[in-house]
Formats: C-alpha cells, structure tokens, sequence
C-alpha cells in the first residue's frame, strides 16, 4: 500500500512546484499585484506538469500538482492527464475526492459495481473508503482536476493494479 504524496513524493513534488514557481520570476507570465498577492501560475489550462509514478498508474499518465496542502488548507489540487487506456491503480480515499473533468472521455468503478462514463463537464464526488478507479476510454486521452482530501496526514491508499480483464470488462 502506498500513500499519495508520501514523503519522498511529496518532496519531489514539492519541489518541482516550487521550482515552477521560482522559474517564473523571469517570465511575463508572473505577476505581482499591488497587495503582494503573488500569482503561482497563470497558464490557460494547466500544463502538463510530469509523468506521474508508475506505482500508482497502468500507462502513461501526467500529473501537474497544483496546490499542496497547507495547515489550513488539508487537500492537494492536481492536474491528471491520462493517455488513452490509461487508469490508476484500485485505491481508496480517507475523505471523498472530487473529479473536475477537463477533457476527453474516461471511466470510473467501484468495486463490484458497474463502470460509470466521465466526459468532459462532469463534476463527481467519489465517497470515502470506497474501493475504486478512474481512468481513460481506450480511444481517448481523458484530464480531470482531482482535489483530494487529508485525514489524519493521509489522503490515498494504492492497492493493486487494474488488470486488463478487469478494464476491459468495465466498458462492457
Ligand atoms: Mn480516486
């Protein structure tokens, strides 16, 4: 079982973010506004951010963490972008997780349940401690916004692959 933004992945992550940030000091895109507000990133749709890691992900799948979360703030923002066929592995959240979806078309299955079509427009809540996946069509690049919530330093546990039958059976 692995926990999303461990603490190595954390680290890198969040040093890829502070590194966008940092970049930015020389690019028109940032802007600094009267208050001091400072504007983190200021792309028309995200970009495509990294290949997310392979222990949590059958194929290619980027993922650009938008907002780590803060004593205040108790979830992460990321930005994930699915190659066509690509899904997560099965996991759950300790809290419900919100999907935004961007673009494309994709799935989403619960344990035992029957898969669910996600397109672009859709907004979903995935309860907590429930069993699941989310992923791409097998002809379509799928992006959602996923917001995860945190419980108690803890906002996913991974658990084994979604196998071919298993994904092939979920378009049925
Ligand atoms: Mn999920």
């Amino acid at each position: 079982m692995k926990t999303f933004l461990q603490p190595v992945a954390f680290l890198v992550f969040s040093t890829l973010t502070l590194g966008a940030v940092c970049s930015c000091t020389t690019s028109p895109n940032q802007q600094e506004k009267a208050s001091g507000f400072e504007v983190i990133q200021t792309n028309d749709i995200f970009d495509k951010g990294q290949p997310a890691p392979s222990e949590w992900f059958t194929g290619p799948v980027n993922l650009n963490v938008l907002m780590q979360p803060t004593e205040t703030m108790q979830y992460s923002i990321g930005d994930v972008k699915f190659e066509p066929g690509s899904r997560t592995l099965w996991h759950t959240h300790p809290v419900e997780q919100v999907l935004l979806v961007t673009d494309g078309n994709g799935y989403y299955q619960e344990r035992d349940k029957p898969a669910v079509k996600l397109t672009k427009g859709d907004v979903f809540v995935i309860p907590a401690d429930v069993e699941h996946w989310h992923g791409a069509a097998p002809d379509s690049p799928f992006t959602h916004i996923a917001i995860t919530n945190y419980k108690e330093g803890s906002n996913v546990t991974w658990l084994s692959p979604v196998t071919e039958d298993e994904y092939g059976m979920a378009l049925n």
